[in-house]
């Protein structure tokens, strides 16, 4: 079945249009990838599907059009956010982090034992739990950020560029959690990556955008058969 599916979505900064038809679908419990060069609109098309720019086209998430719903009204439907940049708040402690996204959530005993599973998934999270979220590394950020998006318990996470900035080794355990949550929960998800090679180890396919469209779209395996797609995007 399918979860979200965009279809010729458009979007401007102003006069500048930066989306000019962008269409990909996600399954249930799939997970996609955004690929492309800086620039391209990947950021963009998160932004248009959480409601945070204005967007034309359609983008139906479980066959309704959510395009130009507000960004609560999205989160609220299911899907959550962990934009580039992280956007952990840095006054409050990493459990205060892990309740503000729950907010929105009345089970109590279900919100304590999400926080236990994020706490399992993050081993890092556990030691800095009454850290305050500025005294974090980027790594432990950006887990706190994706463990965040987890205690709002979505159907679908948005996640861009997880591992812009971190050190190899701490991307890869950042991407190899994400994997083990999506096996185990299920969630769908969309990636946007600079790092194909870190993508390609957790998502089934990915489309790369040119200049705001979408110039090739394939399968994970497909994707990694083809020249451009290794010189551009795989290192060789
Ligand atoms: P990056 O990896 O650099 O984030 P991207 O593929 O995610 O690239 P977007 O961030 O979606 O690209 O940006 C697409 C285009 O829109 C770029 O040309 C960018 O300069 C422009 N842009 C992004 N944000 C704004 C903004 N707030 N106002 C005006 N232009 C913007």
């Amino acid at each position: 079945m399918t979860l979200l599916e965009l279809k010729d979505v458009t979007a401007f900064y102003g006069p500048v249009q930066v989306l000019e038809g962008v269409s990909l679908t996600v399954p249930d419990g799939g997970a996609v990838g955004i690929l492309g060069a800086n620039g391209a609109g990947k950021t963009t098309t998160l932004r248009a599907i959480s409601g945070t720019v204005r967007a034309g086209g359609s983008i139906l998430f479980e066959g309704k059009d959510i395009r130009g719903s507000k960004p609560e009204k999205v989160a609220a439907m299911g899907i959550a956010h962990v934009p580039e940049g992280r956007g952990t708040l840095g006054g409050l402690t990493v459990r205060e982090n892990l309740r503000v996204g729950a907010y929105l959530r009345r089970d109590r005993k279900g919100i304590e034992s999400d926080i236990e599973y994020c706490l399992d998934l993050f081993p890092q999270l556990r030691d800095r739990i009454r850290s305050n979220g500025s005294a974090l590394s980027g790594g432990e950020q950006q887990m706190l950020a994706v463990a965040r998006a987890i205690m709002a318990k979505p159907r679908l996470l948005l996640l861009d560029e997880a591992s812009l900035g971190l050190a190899p080794s701490t991307a890869k355990s950042v991407y190899e959690a994400i994997g083990r949550l999506r096996r185990e929960s299920g969630i769908a998800m969309l990636v946007v990556e600079q790092n194909a090679n870190l993508a390609f180890t957790l998502v089934d396919s990915a489309t790369v955008l040119e200049t705001g469209h979408n110039a090739i779209t394939g399968s994970t395996a497909e994707l990694r058969g083809m020249d451009e797609i290794r010189r551009a995007y795989l290192g060789g």
